[in-house]
């Protein structure tokens, strides 16, 4: 419960007292988004024909079209036959691993729709640029969570963005230095001993964190899921070995599991799918790609390139794993363990912001409907940091960051693409403002 509160406290300082455009004379401070169709993704309804009134960085009013009358001077949004979700959330990404990618990343996400992001492993030090950048200006950036460096054993698999632990000692030391610093959680990862492992989670849940991330080799799922780990990424080694269409039955098992600890499951299903389809020559094309720093986009395709050398039966075997990893998701989300929608922006071929519409359209490719997929980017991550009361919905009180849409999501996912305007923390963003920020065509 400590690490819920200092979660939402810490949400609400970002939202209230770092926005310096809710403080500056001359911005306007009341929008109307006037008879638009509000998604509600907590009832999984449409509410046509409503109008939204933002103060400041805030929500302050929803109610019936014809009922709401817009504040004085507020700049009025025609919303009518558009529909207007919450911030889309990726809750696997990774930005803050230096300034080139902060700089370069941060603002995609913003140019679609994605106003928050959960960063899973970069530096400490640009967590403190990226504070420092919102205090002093307002850039187009997403709101950040973020764990600082990951925490994994003394020999580790990301060493650039990693403290290498070898003990318990080392371990309670590392997370006591990233709680001193700031960090929003702490990310634990594959290579950590048991013991190192527990006196992490003992030393988090001290500081009031949350621990999430991979799940040890030394440890099970269902162990991790007990010691109140709150989530678990990318299905991977440590969930696959339980749960597969030929073991339906231990699976079951586990999703209970996860159901009654609340242990959320982050697919980043975009991943394991282009480990399994990676010779697909559409990769290498990606206009994307030319968006990214050239040492960052040189990287991948070279990753890629030693991957072709591989050969076919190496492939063969990605591509079997995935429609297992599919069949998984389907299952988890019937069984309601509670899903997260995260994309591992950074790694190769996943990218800031438009991933994330990747993404949710992979999830209904998995089994979930669109409205179980919009969740997962709104809803959900409101659920993961206790944050109910400020985000996830539209609704009075909540911050104001909001995506308009053309067309309507719960029918077809693809909808969350076609974005007319976003608003961030009450700013708004309209179609030619996003365009500055990640160029249509650009080359
Ligand atoms: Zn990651």
């Amino acid at each position: 419960m400590v690490a819920r509160r200092a979660l939402v406290i810490l949400l609400l300082g970002a939202s209230m007292g770092c926005d310096p455009s809710a403080r500056r004379a001359t911005a306007p401070t009341a929008v109307v988004i006037r008879d638009v169709t509000l998604v509600d993704v907590v009832a999984g309804t449409l509410r046509p024909h409503m109008t939204v009134v933002v103060v400041g960085t805030r929500i302050t009013d929803v109610g019936p079209a014809t009922g709401i009358r817009a504040p004085r001077g507020a700049r009025v949004i025609e919303g009518s036959g558009r529909f207007l979700i919450p911030g889309l959330w990726d809750m696997h990404s990774h930005s803050l691993w230096s300034a080139e990618a902060m700089q370069s990343f941060l603002p995609l996400y913003v140019a679609h729709g994605v106003t928050g992001i959960r960063d899973m492993g970069g530096r400490m030090s640009f967590l403190a640029a990226y504070r420092d950048s919102l205090r002093r200006g307002d850039p187009p950036w997403p709101r950040v969570i973020a764990a600082g460096e990951v925490i994994d054993g003394p020999e580790p698999v990301q060493a650039d963005i990693s403290i290498a632990v070898p003990d318990a000692a080392s371990a309670t030391a590392a997370v006591d230095s990233l709680a001193r610093g700031g960090a929003d959680f702490i990310k634990v990862y594959t290579m950590l001993s048991r013991e190192a492992y527990d006196a992490v989670l003992a030393a988090a849940s001290r500081a009031g964190l949350a621990v999430a991330g991979h799940v040890p080799a030394d440890v099970t799922p269902e162990e991790a899921a007990r010691a109140g780990q709150r989530s678990i990424e990318h299905l991977r080694d440590e969930i696959e070995p339980f749960c597969s269409p030929r073991a339906a039955e231990a699976c079951a098992r586990l999703a209970e599991t996860f159901r009654a600890e609340r242990t959320w499951q982050v697919p980043t299903l975009l991943v394991l799918r282009n480990k399994a389809f990676f010779d697909d020559s559409a990769l290498a094309r990606d206009p994307r790609l030319r968006r990214l720093p050239a040492e960052l986009r040189e990287e991948w395709l070279a990753e890629r390139e030693a991957k072709l050398r591989r050969g076919s039966a190496y492939a063969a075997s990605k591509r079997a794993r995935y429609a297992d990893e599919q069949w998984l998701v389907g299952f988890l989300a019937r069984a309601q363990v509670p899903l997260l929608a995260g994309t591992d922006a950074g790694v190769a071929f996943s990218f800031p912001g438009s991933s994330l519409h990747d993404e949710l359209a992979l999830l209904v490719d998995a089994g979930l409907t669109p409205l179980e997929a919009l969740r997962a980017a709104t809803l959900a991550p409101a659920e993961y940091l206790a944050a109910r009361d400020s985000m996830g919905a539209v609704a009075p009180g909540q911050v104001a960051d909001l995506v308009l849409l053309r067309n309507d999501p719960l029918t077809r996912i693809g909808a969350t693409r076609e974005i007319e305007a976003v608003l961030l923390r009450g700013r708004v963003l309209e179609r030619r403002d996003l365009d500055l920020l990640d160029p249509p065509g650009a080359t």
